[in-house]
């Protein structure tokens, strides 16, 4: 694959022209294809010629291992056969959405005109019609981040592309997403841009070929690879960027969009300038541009992102996030902003009130909420529809679309209606409809048949009674034998000449015929006929032996009428779909708006249903710096154990005060990594305005969240399991603030004991000393829990478990307190290790918790493989559990005695 790294040739001018490559020897076809493809070189060219586009040299290559689909040859280059390959026009779709899934990016370029106009230009300038070859053009380049086809985009999620732009120490971050129009920009510093990036989750990046020798950014880049498309930094021009917006806009000066740095101003305009250049020179319907500098968005770093697996799992899977736990939304609309919810939670108090209060009336009102509900199942995907039809890329389908969610709206607004719930205001008024929008919705009714076709080319897509010339075409095209009959009728009625016949040949078309004897009456002479009336047009054509043809203005057009009406038809078709695309463009605010409650609605109502069907409660945000969380719980753990039929122990959780940060010890197993995830995320549900998986939750807002969890290579960044964790933890404590929540899971875990311990000690201290963050620190060095001593806001916790017959049993509670041990070997028998190994583990830890032994002499004393004939000979010891049940016959039992037992044998764990 083309180094994405490669420069791009947006700004370079001095192509060479169709003589050079026509002086290297190439046929004029290939001429041109190498002119176009000099143009697009980091794309895969897409060449049209007739039925297929094909593609050649390596870019044929590529493609047909990609996609593939056999490749062939087409003359040579250089005495070199030209590889190519190919693909259907009618059928490209899904060859395109292959290309652009494995990131290739891909130019479109269509035949500009036909065959025959190609021979008549060449005939004007004198050359010969042989030698005329048809135009070409690029009409667009197909990038991830410009999609805008449903079957290539996934409904339930956001599609952004973003540009990165820097101007001195300046950093900003602007990203638009072409189905919403939304386009918004961001300051960002060199700490935090990555976090903001990952907030947005954009499919492409766009950012100055320079960048990539900044340090701050060279790893941002390396890791990022596959998304990255970079570009002259000439194109940064900030003054150019402003002038781009301005002209997009129709504005004198920026001022209006708030106090835009000048990087924001260069990368908002450069953005729209890659998007018009890829989709050549349209753009979709934009929304006014916003900063949302002050907007409060809670900062949640890459690693934190990925070791909550808010969207996807470690392992990249949707299922098993918390996405994919909490989303009940119900239209392509809602879940796309659900995940952009997700993404950035908010640290503006009124804000999440406001979507707790949508919840709440949903929450107050089941059957609202499943009527809603079963309104927006039938949501068509109005977002995409519009920006389609904007970027005149739309058919019949997205009309009906805007036709079918504007009329829904409507319903769902009476219903809403209907409530009076103050709590609805704002959301309900989204969905008021102007004069204008009403207008269209009823066109659209009255204009467009309920099963439509594909593409507008077609035709078929009116209704009948919406146009009188087109059902009148119509009706010709379909009855063309009625319509001559009936004329025939009418003629054979005004002459009183039963035998006249209305026939067709090749030579005359449709034409009277009466006999000779006939013919006389409706022979007229010039002055006759200029007086005659309407109902008595005939012009004599052809004098036969026995017969004579006559012609009238009538049949001459409705013969014209026939054999165009078909034609015709579609081109009227056509131009009303035009008319009502450009109907639909005219309202596009509106209807951005009226999209915008819809998706609103369907997130409220789903938090609703997540939070009466999974028992969520309304969490108590404010300003403090509170935090204390009633019987909490793990959003998707309790799912996964729910569909085994197993219970989820709540645990409570309090970081105020004197308690500000806790210590967590506690055998492996037993929940520490559970119990330290659930309150982040139940700190992000709150803060996307969702209730919250426990009993009760009071939160004082939190700025960030940071997490190290678990212990992860990142080979792709050259880097060790230590080295990952080291770099994490030191970002949490660099960037922390009194208001952040961190939670850390076995800091140190990745080196020596000793160095792990000691890193782990400076940590807490750290945390307490120098953050004063709430956070959660779990830990396997109980030799930490000293510092509960000289740390006032430090308390000690841990998770409970029960020893029975030399087994262990997790309660997963968590009780005030520390653990004397890890129960590491116990875990490791759950696990399956061998039972010498087990024997020997045990051997090992008490001659080492004994200080009996040191690693030396326990190396000495019991060599593990020499002891292991004699291990396995060893008759396996039985467990008390063992041994009551073999004294038992269960034949010899009646029901209510072995009821007894096994009461008996519960007891005993
Ligand atoms: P380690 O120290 O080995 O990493 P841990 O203490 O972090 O272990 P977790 O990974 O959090 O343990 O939990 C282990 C398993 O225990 C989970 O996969 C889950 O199935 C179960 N579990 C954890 N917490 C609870 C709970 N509160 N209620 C029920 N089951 C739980």
């Amino acid at each position: 694959m083309t180094s994405p790294l490669r420069k791009n040739k947006l700004d370079e001018n001095q192509t060479p022209s169709i003589d050079d490559y026509l002086r290297k020897g190439h046929t004029p076809m290939m001429a041109q294809y190498h002119l176009i493809k000099e143009q697009h070189p980091d794309c895969l060219l897409f060449y049209r010629m007739g039925d297929f586009y094909e593609l050649f040299y390596d870019d044929a290559v590529t493609a047909s291992q990609v996609l593939d689909i056999t490749l062939t040859k087409r003359g040579k280059s250089q005495d070199n056969d030209i590889p190519m390959c190919g693909v259907p026009f009618h059928s490209y779709e899904p060859y395109l959405a292959k290309l652009i899934k494995a990131g290739y990016k891909v130019a479109i370029c269509e035949q500009t005109e036909s065959p025959e106009q190609a021979k008549a230009r060449a005939k004007k300038e004198g050359k010969p019609a042989s030698k005329a070859l048809v135009n070409r053009e690029v009409v667009r380049a197909v990038t991830q981040g410009t999609l805008t086809e449903d079957n290539l985009l996934d409904a339930r999620q956001n599609n952004f592309i973003s540009a990165l732009s820097t101007i001195g120490d300046e950093i900003a971050i602007s990203w638009l997403e072409m189905t919403t129009g939304a386009f918004l920009t961001q300051k960002a510093t060199a700490n935090n841009f990555t976090s903001i990036i990952e907030s947005i989750s954009p499919k492409e990046i766009i950012l100055s070929d320079t960048l990539q020798d900044k340090n701050i950014f060279s790893e941002f880049i390396a890791f990022n690879q596959q998304i990255i498309t970079p570009i002259p930094e000439s194109l940064f021009q900030s003054d150019n960027a402003a002038k781009r917006l301005q002209i997009i806009y129709d504005v004198k000066t920026l001022e209006a969009f708030g106090d835009l740095s000048r990087a924001e101003v260069s990368a908002a305009g450069t953005l729209i300038d890659y998007v018009e250049r890829t989709q050549k020179g349209k753009l979709p319907h934009l929304m006014r541009l916003q900063s949302i500098n002050d907007q409060g968005v809670m900062e949640i770093d890459a690693a934190t992102r990925r070791n909550l697996e808010l969207s996807q799992t470690l392992q990249g899977s949707k299922k098993g996030s918390l996405l994919s736990s909490i989303d009940h939304t119900v239209s392509s609309l809602g879940a796309r902003l659900l995940h952009k919810r997700l993404m950035a939670p908010l640290t503006n108090c009124s804000e999440i009130k406001k979507r707790q209060e949508e919840i709440g009336v949903f929450y107050d009102h089941k059957n609202l909420k499943d009527a809603i509900r079963d309104y927006l199942k039938e949501l068509p995907d109005i977002e995409r529809a519009l920006a389609r039809l904007s970027l005149d890329r739309g058919g019949p389908r997205d009309l009906k679309a805007i036709q079918n969610s504007l009329f829904l709206a409507q319903d769902i607004k009476i219903t809403l209606d209907s409530l009076k719930d103050e709590r609805l205001t704002d959301l309900v008024g989204t969905l008021v409809q102007s004069p204008d929008t009403q207008n269209l919705a009823d066109t659209l009714r009255r204009a467009l048949k309920e099963e439509l076709p594909f593409l507008a080319r077609d035709g078929g897509l009116v209704k009948e009674g919406y146009h009188a010339k087109l059902d009148e075409l119509r009706n010709l095209r379909d009855n063309s034998k009625r319509h001559i009959a009936n004329l025939q009728a009418q003629y054979r009625t005004q002459t009183g000449i039963e035998t006249l016949k209305i026939t067709y040949n090749n030579v005359l078309g449709y034409f009277v015929d009466v006999t000779a004897r006939h013919a006389d009456k409706l022979m007229v002479t010039k002055d006759q006929k200029d007086n005659l009336s309407n109902d008595n047009p005939f012009i004599h054509r052809q004098t036969l032996a026995n017969n004579v043809r006559f012609t009238t203005p009538e049949l001459s057009e409705l013969e014209r009428d026939i054999s165009s009406a078909a034609e015709k038809a579609i081109a009227i078709e056509q131009d009303i779909f035009m008319q009502l695309t450009k109907a639909v463009i005219e309202q596009a605010d509106q209807l951005s708006v009226i999209a915008s409650g819809l998706a609103q609605l369907d997130v409220a109502s789903a938090f609703a249903h997540l939070a009466i069907q999974d028992k969520y409660t309304c969490p108590k945000i404010d300003e403090s710096l509170a935090f204390t969380i009633i019987e909490g719980r793990h959003p998707v753990v309790e799912q996964a154990l729910a569909h085994n039929h197993d219970s989820f122990i709540p645990n409570d959780c309090t970081l105020e005060d004197v308690q500000t940060l806790w210590l967590l010890t506690g055998p492996n197993m037993a929940g520490k990594s559970t119990f330290l995830r659930q309150n982040a995320l139940i700190v992000i549900l709150a803060q996307i305005g969702s209730y919250v998986p426990a009993q009760s939750a009071h939160i004082g807002i939190v700025d960030k969240v940071f997490s190290r969890v678990g212990a992860a290579d990142d080979l792709a960044r050259g880097q060790s399991t230590f080295m990952v964790e080291m770099v994490e933890t030191a970002s949490i404590l660099n960037r922390a603030t009194e208001r952040s929540l961190v939670i850390l899971d076995e800091i140190g875990r990745g080196t020596a004991t000793f160095d792990g311990l000691s890193i782990a000690w400076a940590c807490v201290e750290h945390l307490h000393e120098v953050n004063q963050s709430r956070a959660l620190f779990a830990t396997h060095y109980h030799e930490l829990t000293v510092l509960k001593e000289e740390l006032k806001s430090l308390s000690c916790y841990s998770l409970q478990v029960k020893e029975w017959d030399g087994d262990i049993v997790f309660t997963h509670k968590v009780e005030q307190g520390s653990a004397d041990k890890s129960y590491g070997i116990h875990v490791a028998k759950l696990a399956g290790l061998p039972q010498i190994v087990i024997n020997r583990a045990k051997d090992v830890l008490s001659g080492l918790t004994s200080g009996s032994s040191n690693a030396k002499n326990l190396s000495k004393d019991l060599p593990l493989f020499s002891q292991m004939r004699k291990e396995a000979e060893k008759p396996q010891e039985k467990s008390e559990l063992e041994q009551t049940l073999e004294t038992i016959n269960p034949d010899a039992l009646s029901p209510r005695e072995a009821l007894e037992i096994l009461y008996k044998l519960k007891e005993k764990l």
